[in-house]
Order: C-alpha cells, then sequence, then structure tokens
C-alpha cells in the first residue's frame, strides 16, 4: 500500500458506513507531494535527562506503572532524583509468574497480571489511548512510548496499540534510562506503612530526613486493596467512587469481522483488507434502568487472561500481542455502580464489594482456578449451556450459571444490554459466544481526593496520589499522563 511509504501524521479507520474507510493525514512538502516515510524530518523534542545521581531535590514512588515510570522519567527531566519502591518483580521475572498463573501452577500475589514493573499495563491489551482529551499533552505520552521502542503507529493512528509482546521490552527500556541517569528503583518492596519509607531507605541521618521530607508520588493503581487499607489506617483521606463491574465476552474474530467490517475471511479480497486495516472492534453501550451497560478495553485477536491478585478470587481481563492475530475477540462487558448502590458508609465499601463478586466467581469456577462461563445466548435466556465453546483462557473455563449468581443488579441488566446491542449487530447474542466471570477491575472503586491545584491529598501535605489508583485516571495513557502531571506540580514546588 503506498501509504506505508509517506509520513503519515494520522490514520483511522471508519466502520460507521457499509463500506470501510481508512482516513490518512500525510505531509507534503510545498508542492503538496507527499514526504517519504524516511524524510529527516524532525518528529518531535527528543526528551533530555538530566544526571542526578547527586541531586539534592529527590521524589519517592510508589508503583512502578505508568503513573510512577512517567512521573520518574519526567522527574529525570527536571534534574529530581526518582526512588521508586514497587511491590512485584522487574519485567522479565515477573514473565515466568504469569506463566505459572496461566498454567494454573499457582498465583504470586506480589507478581502477576496487576503487580510488578510496568504494572497493569505491561501485560495488556496496550491500547494507547484515551477518552479524555483535558487533561494533558497526551502527545507527550506517546512521544514517550516511542523514544523507548514503541512503532511509529503510536505517533498518527488514531486508536494506537502497542501489545504484551513488545511491551516489557520498553519498559525495560525505561527502567534502563532511569538507573542509568542516577534514579533508583527497588523491587519486591511493598511500602505497608507511609513511615516504611524512611526506615527502608538506609540509616544514615541525613539520608533519612532527606527522605522524610521528600514529596511521595502515590501510584499503587487500584488493585492494592491490602494498600488502600493501610492508607485508611493511617489517615489519609478516601472516598468511594463509582465503578463498574461485569463479565468478559469472547466471540470468534471472524464473526465481528463480519458484524463490524462486513468483510469475511475466506475470501481472499477481505482477507487482504483486514490484514491491511487489522481486526476489527467495538465499542458498545446502552443504558438499562438507569445504569450504563457498556464495552471495555475491547483486544481484538486476543485473551482473556486471570488478572486477580489474592487467592481465592477469580479476575478475568483481556490482552492481546501486537498483530492481534488470535482467532477470538474478547472484551469486557460492564454494568456502571454508583456510590448509593453500595449501602453502607465505609469509603472502602466498593472494594468489599468486587472482593464478594470475585470470591463468588471463585467458588463457582473450577477446582483449579478455571473460570466460570456460560454461553452468551444461554446466559441471556437463562439456560444451562450443557458444554462451551472453545476459548482462548489459558487456565480452562467449566460450564456455570451465571444468569443465577450474578447479582440482578449486574445479571439482569448485562442480559438486557446484550439484547440491545443484538439490535444494533444481528448475530451479535449467539451461543458461539462465551462469558466468564468477572471482569470485576475495570476501574477504581476508590479515590484519594487531592487538591486540584497542589495535587496533594487533602489530608496528607506532601503525598501526591496519581493514576488509575487515585481515581484521576483509567487506562495506560491517562495514568502516565497523570504521573507527568504530578511530577510536574513537584518540580514547581521544590
Ligand atoms: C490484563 C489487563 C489489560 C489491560 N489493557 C489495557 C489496555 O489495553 N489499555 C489501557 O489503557 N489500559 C489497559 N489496562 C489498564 C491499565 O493497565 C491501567 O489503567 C494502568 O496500568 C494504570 O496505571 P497506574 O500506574 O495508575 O497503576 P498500575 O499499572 O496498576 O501500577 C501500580 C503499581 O503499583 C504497585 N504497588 C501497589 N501497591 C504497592 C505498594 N504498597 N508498594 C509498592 N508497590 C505497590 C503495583 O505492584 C503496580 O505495579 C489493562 C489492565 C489489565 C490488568
Amino acid at each position: 500500500m503506498a501509504e506505508q511509504q509517506w509520513r503519515i501524521v494520522k490514520r483511522s479507520v471508519d466502520a460507521r458506513q457499509r463500506e470501510l474507510r481508512v482516513h490518512l493525514t500525510v505531509l507534503v512538502d510545498e508542492q503538496g507531494r507527499p514526504i517519504p516515510k524516511d524524510a529527516p524530518i524532525p518528529l518531535y523534542e527528543p526528551p533530555v535527562f538530566q544526571d542526578v545521581h547527586n541531586a539534592e531535590r529527590q521524589v519517592v514512588i510508589i508503583g512502578a506503572g505508568p503513573a510512577g515510570l512517567f512521573a520518574a522519567l519526567t522527574l529525570l527531566e527536571h534534574g529530581i532524583k526518582p526512588i521508586i519502591y514497587e511491590r512485584g518483580k522487574e519485567v522479565s521475572e515477573r514473565k515466568k509468574d504469569i506463566a505459572l498463573l496461566n498454567r494454573n501452577e499457582g498465583l504470586n500475589p506480589e507478581s502477576n497480571y496487576c503487580f510488578g514493573e510496568g504494572g497493569a499495563g505491561t501485560f495488556s491489551d496496550g491500547k494507547l489511548f484515551s477518552r479524555s482529551k483535558k487533561r494533558g499533552n497526551m502527545q507527550r505520552v506517546m512521544e514517550l512510548f516511542h523514544y523507548f521502542g514503541a512503532p511509529d503507529t503510536v505517533l498518527y493512528e488514531a486508536h494506537a496499540h502497542i501489545g504484551s509482546d513488545k511491551l516489557p521490552g520498553i519498559i525495560k527500556k525505561m527502567r534502563e534510562c532511569i538507573l542509568e541517569h542516577g534514579g533508583e528503583i527497588h523491587f519486591e518492596t511493598k511500602i505497608e506503612s507511609l513511615s516504611q519509607i524512611t526506615n527502608h531507605h538506609g540509616s544514615a541521618d541525613r539520608q533519612k530526613s532527606q527522605i522524610t521530607n521528600s514529596p511521595i508520588i502515590l501510584a499503587i493503581g487500584h488493585s492494592a486493596h491490602d494498600t488502600y487499607r493501610m492508607l485508611a489506617a493511617e489517615g489519609v483521606a478516601l472516598e468511594t467512587k463509582g465503578f463498574a463491574m461485569g463479565v468478559r465476552a469472547e466471540h470468534p474474530q471472524s464473526l465481528i469481522n463480519k458484524l463490524m467490517y462486513h468483510l469475511d475471511i475466506s475470501k481472499p479480497r477481505d482477507l487482504e483488507v483486514i490484514n491491511y486495516v487489522g481486526n476489527a472492534s467495538y465499542s458498545l453501550v446502552t443504558q438499562v434502568d438507569g445504569r450504563g451497560v457498556y464495552s471495555f478495553c475491547m483486544c481484538p485477536g486476543g485473551h482473556i487472561v486471570p488478572a486477580g491478585s489474592e487467592a481465592g478470587s477469580c479476575v478475568v481481563n483481556g490482552m492481546s500481542a501486537s498483530h492481534r492475530n488470535s482467532p477470538y475477540a474478547n472484551s469486557g462487558m460492564v454494568v456502571q455502580i454508583n456510590p448509593e448502590d453500595i449501602s453502607g458508609k465505609d469509603p472502602l465499601r466498593g472494594l468489599e464489594f468486587q472482593e464478594e463478586l470475585e470470591r463468588l466467581a471463585f467458588e463457582h469456577g473450577g477446582p483449579q482456578a478455571q473460570a466460570p462461563a456460560q454461553r452468551l445466548k444461554d446466559f441471556v435466556e437463562g439456560k444451562p449451556s450443557k458444554d462451551l465453546p472453545a476459548c482462548s483462557y489459558l487456565p480452562g473455563t467449566v460450564s456455570s450459571r451465571l444468569d443465577q449468581w450474578l447479582p440482578a443488579s449486574i445479571g439482569k441488566r448485562l442480559q438486557q444490554g446484550f439484547r440491545d446491542f443484538d439490535r444494533k449487530y444481528p448475530g451479535f447474542l449467539t451461543n458461539d459466544a462465551v462469558i466468564l466471570g468477572v471482569e470485576s477491575r475495570s476501574s477504581s472503586a476508590v479515590r484519594i481526593p487531592r487538591d486540584p491545584e497542589t495535587l496533594q491529598s487533602i489530608s496528607t501535605p506532601n503525598l501526591y496520589p496519581c493514576g488509575e489508583g487515585a481515581g484521576y485516571a483509567g487506562g495506560i495513557t491517562s495514568s502516565a499522563l497523570d504521573g507527568i502531571n504530578a511530577a510536574l506540580k513537584i518540580a514547581q514546588f521544590i
């Protein structure tokens, strides 16, 4: 295709009409001729990281997910030393624990799909887009990903995507950059009390007092329930926030290509088009009884993965490799839950609600952590599934009556939601698709409120809650951006 020779600045696939369209914006020269892809034009201002080995100013960061890592990189740009504490392992060691998890050989509660270098974003779909355009310079996030090895497409694709095969290498390069420039990263170091940070970091009095006075960027993600509980016990202000829970649905990718693109992979011409634009995805939303029901984190050509971090719970999520070429299309299908939907006043009651459902899913799953599953049409019609279709979920599935044990506020709404989606895309509601329980960690159920001006916790000075766990971001890019913003704010103050 000719576009591969040009310098593209924007590319999007439009499947809203029956005929698929690709919109391209390319750079042209003064005569209006497309500029070749490899022409030496400056893409963006590369970052300049300073040497902070002996920097006076330092900042502690808890969590090495997108928020923590991008905060650290931004601090380096401002000559401030980042000191990161991460409960999980560095990425290559983490891979081994994830392989065990996929083979049903045990969950390491500190090293899994949620915890470890790169955070929840490392073994993910790596979709790099955010609905929010308000929070700052999203393009800078893409440029930093590109600088550390992401493909050119992240700079121009409307729905950019990296893939879980490429993300670990990018994360590793970020770590190497932080260490080379004098930052510190302490893996397998869970912070169990905010005062622990001072104790952990050596006994020399001078060093100790420096650390005590250092600002702390709290970038813990939304799965560290134990850390939320620690924060509550230490008097950090927390509040319940709206979130969403449901199931993960998986269809054959060929069916989704037909429904969304009207293309049939058995026809060579259609296959060529799919190979060019990539497997189809979808984004569905409806309202049922006053609550949103919607698809979340759709992974074309992907896999469903066990994304829990605690024993005795079953949590599913989705990821894909860069080529997105598995025969399956999966997506979270979730129901909006508002704080008033859960009784009580405890700011952490949303976590308990999530945990209850995750335990229930575990109980209804198989003895070796297989996920409870039901064919989609059976679920909507309230029938048991005698057997289950092939599925990408490596630990396996067992037939279960999700229609019976999901709380009605979620199950009934999902049933209606699937009927609505089928009206829009006839054929979506099929027994060739399967749902797995439960998709419970799509968003944070807690907010760590902060002052909008200083970005510091409203209860605890010098503490900068940021990223998904603080309840101010959702997804890789917005969390990374929130980390950048926290670091920029600190750079202004110290
Ligand atoms: C399987 C999966 C697929 C996903 N796919 C996508 C996708 O395609 N696109 C997208 O935008 N988003 C995706 N997400 C969501 C995305 O990964 C998160 O929104 C994002 O990673 C949040 O970034 P964060 O830095 O705020 O938190 P996290 O990435 O959760 O990182 C927090 C880090 O803090 C560490 N930590 C927690 N508590 C402590 C403690 N007490 N002491 C020390 N360290 C601690 C954790 O180990 C973790 O590494 C996916 C998530 C999962 C699980």
